[in-house]
Order: structure tokens, then sequence, then C-alpha cells
């Protein structure tokens, strides 16, 4: 099968020659999918995409015209592709369902530590050779009550990891899976809210859960909350985040993903186009750590993307289905 491969890097490349064995023509791209890049999928059968390109109705319709019949996106979140509009065009899509999963629960783990023990003002004060104790006292994790939501394959490796450090781990989920319950105690959302110290996001987004980190539920919180968001930036209203920080109500801040992260991801300063006001406020914030959606990569989940993505090409090449069609 004929195939482009968006935004790929030159560490992608080998990694897809070595999994592809010479079962597809691959052809890559190292540019995102957009609406200045659409015109070169003519004459593909295939592609593969990342979370920063988008496919709206417009887009769905174009790629239709241009021939292309699978869309596959190389990422386990898939709220950044039209599923309705995509099959309306007559296409199929797939995600990587699999890739692995510990390398979001110990980012988790190593951010949780950094927050509480303030390594971002610690990082800072060193380099301006203070070397005092200065607001640096940290707390112990065994003494914090942990709240995790979304007890699927992420959430289950970081409940695993946290439960060596302490047995009060409180969990939520739409649905609730027995293996779980060996680590941590299903509760109500709003038990979770009031109980928990440290709180990680780890559900998808989706409509009904959209910025469900709000004024409304940030006020059932501890006063002094530290909040861990590696899953997907429209869970958070970042506005109430900043005034959260600013008013102390919330402690400490880690985040991996925002709303408007396609204006920045993969960016150099200098090719930064426009500013989000609020974003630019909360990274002045000493106890606010944040990372460019980079909470999946690892060796390991590279090598796993990669591997899989091919395997969705060539099932959907021979059978016209996927196991991991969306
Ligand atoms: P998963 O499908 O295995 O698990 C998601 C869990 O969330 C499921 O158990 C589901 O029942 C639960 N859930 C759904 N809606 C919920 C809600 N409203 N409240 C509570 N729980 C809810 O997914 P996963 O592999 O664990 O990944 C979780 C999310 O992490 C992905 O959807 C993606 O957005 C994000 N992610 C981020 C990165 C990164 O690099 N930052 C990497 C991979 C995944």
């Amino acid at each position: 099968m004929k195939v482009l491969i968006f935004c790929a890097t030159k560490e992608d490349q080998e990694l897809y020659m070595q999994y592809n064995k010479g079962r597809h023509e691959l052809v890559f791209d190292s540019d995102d999918l957009n609406e200045n890049t659409v015109h070169r999928t003519k004459g593909f059968a295939a592609i593969v995409i990342l979370t920063r390109c988008i496919i709206h109705e417009t887009m769905a319709r174009e790629l239709e015209n241009n021939g292309v019949l699978y869309i596959l996106t190389r990422s386990a979140g898939f709220d950044h592709m039209d599923i309705i509009a995509i099959k309306n065009h007559h296409m199929k899509a797939a995600n990587v369902s699999r890739y692995s999963p510990n390398a979001i629960a110990e980012y988790v783990c190593m951010t949780s530590l950094m927050a509480i023990r303030r390594m971002k003002r610690q990082m800072e004060m060193i380099q301006a050779e203070d070397f005092t104790l200065c607001q640096i006292r940290g707390r112990e994790l065994r003494k914090l009550t942990i709240g995790i939501i979304g007890t699927g394959r992420i959430g289950y490796e970081t409940l695993k990891i946290f439960s060596a450090f302490t047995d009060q781990v409180l969990v939520y989920d739409v649905i609730e899976r027995e293996d779980v319950k060996e680590y941590g105690t299903y509760v109500s959302l709003d038990t979770l809210y009031q109980k928990s110290d440290l709180i990680v996001y780890h559900c998808p987004l989706t409509k009904d859960n959209a910025r469900m980190l709000n004024d409304e539920t940030l006020s059932k919180m501890k006063d002094g909350v530290i909040l861990i968001n590696p899953a997907r930036g429209g869970l958070w209203d970042y506005q109430t985040v900043l005034k959260g920080i600013e008013s102390k109500k919330i402690e400490a801040v880690v985040f991996d993903v925002y709303e408007n992260e396609k204006d920045y991801l993969r960016k150099t300063k200098e090719q930064l186009t426009s500013r989000d006001e609020v974003f630019t406020q909360l990274l002045k914030h000493e106890n606010v750590i944040y990372t460019a959606h980079s909470a999946f990569y690892t060796d390991i989940a590279i090598q796993n993307m990669i591997e899989y993505t091919v395997e969705n090409l060539t099932e959907f090449e021979q059978k016209d289905r996927c196991q991991n069609e969306l």
C-alpha cells in the first residue's frame, strides 16, 4: 500500500523502515498535515498523522477527494479526528492503543515528586548560585492521599507505582475494574475531589467531560491541592488553574497538554506566530511545571507506536478492517 507519513523525523523514518520490512511503499514528510500540505496526499491509499494534525469535516472531504482510504494516527488519543466525518467520507481510521502506558505513568511519578519537592524552584536557585534552603521544604508522598481519575491502561500503571509509596490511593472511573481494586479504592468523583492531596487526570477527553476541572470542581478540592494533567488539555479550564495558582488554592500544577498546544508544539521560539496569555502567565510560576506533550516520548513507546502503526496498515490492506479501527 502507498502510504504518506506526516510529521516524520529522521529517527522515525529508520524505525518505520525497520518494522515495515518492505511491505508498504512509505513516503516520509516532515511537515504536519494541514490545509497547506493536504494536496500532497493525492495518490496515497493511506496516511499516518500525529495529534497535531486535525481532521475536521473539510479536511476529511479533501482527503476523500484525493483518494485516501485509511487515516492512521500514531497515538492513543484520537480527539483530533472527527470520526463521523471520516466515516461519512468513506474512509477508515485507526489508532495505536497498546503502546507503553508505563511511559506516561513514570512521567507522572517523576513530576509528582518534582512538584512536592519544589524541584523547579530548586533548579532555578542552583542556576542562580543560590545554595540556601529558602522556600524549598518539601512533602512526602507516603503521607499524601492520591486521586486518579481514569483507571484504564495508563491509570492502572500509575496506580501500581503510587501504591508502592502510599496505601491511600483513591480512584474514579465510569467503568470499575476488579484488578484495580487490589491497589486502589474506587470512590465517587466528589469524594476523590474532597479527600485527595494530589489528583491525576488519566481519562480521555470526551464531549461529556470537557473542562471537568473548572471553578466549581476546584472549589470542592482541598486547599493546597496538587494537580497533574498528562491526558488532554481540554479536560481543564486553564483560566481556573491560573486563578487557583495565584490564590494559592492550588499548591502546584504539572501539565503535559494544553488546549491551544497546536500553536506551540514542536516549534522553536523563532517559529512561534502567536502566544496564549493564560499559558504565558502559568509558565512564569515556579510551582507550575509544563512539558511539551512529551510524556509518551520514550524509546520503547516510539518503537511500539511505529510497529503497531505498520501492523494497522497491513491489516487494513489485507482485510479492509483493523482491530484498532475507530
Ligand atoms: P484507556 O482507554 O485505556 O483508559 C481511559 C479510562 O478512562 C477508561 O477506563 C475509561 O473508562 C475512563 N474514562 C472515560 N471517561 C471518563 C470520565 N469522564 N471520568 C473518569 N474516567 C473516564 O486510555 P489510556 O491509554 O489510559 O489513555 C488515557 C488518555 O491519556 C488518552 O485518552 C489520551 O488522551 C492520554 N494520553 C496522553 C499521552 C501523553 O503523551 N501526554 C499519551 C497517551 C495517552
